[in-house]
């Protein structure tokens, strides 16, 4: 099969070449590491089936012993929330019916760019104006190929681009600690300028090239470790280019309050398009996290986090996080939902858990219910949402080897809640 979509990082590269054998999926060209990991993650497991406390159940006796123990449940959490458009359609849906907290397995990440963009706002790009456009590309406390292995073959490097830009020429900087900069080097060779600084003093640089933008003198000689002198030619260099973009991944900014760096950067790059042409992009995307958080952006208004307990939406970044939610014991049941990887699993839990996620699980403690549900773009069609949030690319079906969508599964238990069999 040609031209398939990988639903395993945010990128959604739509050119995998896949071949089928004997229901193991073997990508043969474009594939990267990340991506042939979980293929192989995904290969079939001989007897998967159901499991009630560890015990081997029917998927009928499952949904039911699921659906009792939401229906018994007063406030359920619904969390890992990995799953494609449909799955996450149902989820919200069931969600509402049972009064639950809707949550997801990144949102500690996620929070830190939610946090900002819903405060002040930000101004981002896609990745075809990056293919396209972009002249100077400025990483910030991310290689971004370690966590979206072919950004830089797919955007950076790529021959073909629009608009006669050379993509050889690119200007690459990275501003952080410890970060893999082989990627970042030109074609020709031409290696990558690096500004090394811890990562959670990259917001303290940015703050110094607003206030030397805005004409303000810094009585210091260096900030966050870096001389001003060279966060003053970083800043000339973004006011020269014609198309620069500033890229961050909020899974990478690992440290309190990292919603005030993400804040700085996107009022950096607002205070630049006064004059110039500056965009951010902010990687995610992984374990449909923007998949879902469209989802239930759309239906509620709200992103994750977002609690049904009332009979209407309400959005609380701190009282309805899973964290809070478990450790206080208000939440009072929990279903985990991770269609993509079968490795991202709820840790130990005191209250009854339902999981849905693809065989090869191993639990460190066996949930009440397990139900094996397929992989979307894997075992089912579907639709992801890429970084960008632009497109929600379709997803193929690759093989066929019985396992559920987990839209077919949480539809399943609200039937069975319907026929009041809890
Ligand atoms: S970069 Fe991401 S989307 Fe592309 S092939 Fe690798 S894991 Fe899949």
């Amino acid at each position: 099969m040609d031209n398939v979509t990988c639903p395993f990082c945010g990128l959604a590269c739509d050119d995998l070449q896949i071949e089928v054998i004997e229901g193991s999926v073997c990508a043969t060209d474009n594939a990267c590491g990340l991506s042939l990991d979980h293929y192989r993650r995904l290969a079939p497991v001989a007897g998967a089936s159901p499991h009630i406390k560890g015990k081997a159940a029917t998927i009928d006796e499952a949904v039911k012993s699921a659906a009792g123990i939401l229906a018994k449940a007063s406030l359920p959490l619904f969390d890992g929330f990995a799953a494609d458009l449909s799955g996450a359609r149902r989820i919200v849906q069931l969600a509402d019916r049972c009064g639950a907290v809707i949550e997801h397995m990144n949102s500690t990440a996620k929070m830190r760019n939610l946090l900002s963009v819903q405060d002040a706002g930000w101004i981002t790009t896609t990745l075809a104006e990056v293919k396209n456009r972009a002249d100077l590309v400025v990483l910030l406390g991310t290689d971004a190929v370690s966590r979206f292995p072919r950004f830089f073959e797919r955007l950076i490097w790529s021959q073909e681009s629009m608009f006669g830009l050379d993509s050889g020429a690119r200007q690459i900087v990275y501003v952080g600690a410890g970060l893999d900069d082989r990627a970042g080097h030109a074609p020709d060779g031409r290696p990558p300028e690096v500004i090394p600084c811890k990562v959670d003093e990259i917001g303290e640089g940015m703050g110094a090239m607003r206030s030397i933008l805005a004409g303000q003198s810094l009585h210091a000689e260096s900030v966050a470790g870096v001389p001003v002198g060279q966060w003053t030619s970083l800043l000339e260099r973004l006011r020269s280019a014609k198309y620069a973009v500033i890229v961050w991944a909020a899974a990478d900014f690992a440290f309190e309050h990292a919603e005030l760096t993400v804040q700085t950067i996107s009022a950096l790059i607002k205070d630049l398009n006064l004059s110039n042409r500056v965009v951010g992009l902010p990687l995610g995307g992984s374990d449909g996290d923007f998949t879902s958080n469209g989802v239930l952006l759309w239906q509620t208004g709200f992103p994750f986090r977002c609690s049904f307990a009332t009979g209407a939406p309400v959005y609380d970044p701190y009282m309805n996080s899973s964290q809070r939610l478990l450790t206080s014991g208000e939440a009072d049941a929990l279903l985990w939902v991770s269609a993509y990887n079968p490795a991202r699993l709820p840790t130990k839990v005191s209250v009854p858990t339902i999981v849905l996620a693809p065989p090869g699980a191993v639990f460190e403690s066996e949930p009440d219910v397990y139900i094996p549900v397929g992989t979307p773009g894997v075992d089912h069609a579907g639709h992801y949402t890429r970084t960008d949030k632009v497109v929600a690319l379709p997803l193929r079906k690759l093989r066929e080897i019985g396992l559920p969508s987990v839209a077919d599964v949480v539809a399943s238990i609200e039937a069975a809640l319907d026929d009041g069999v809890a």
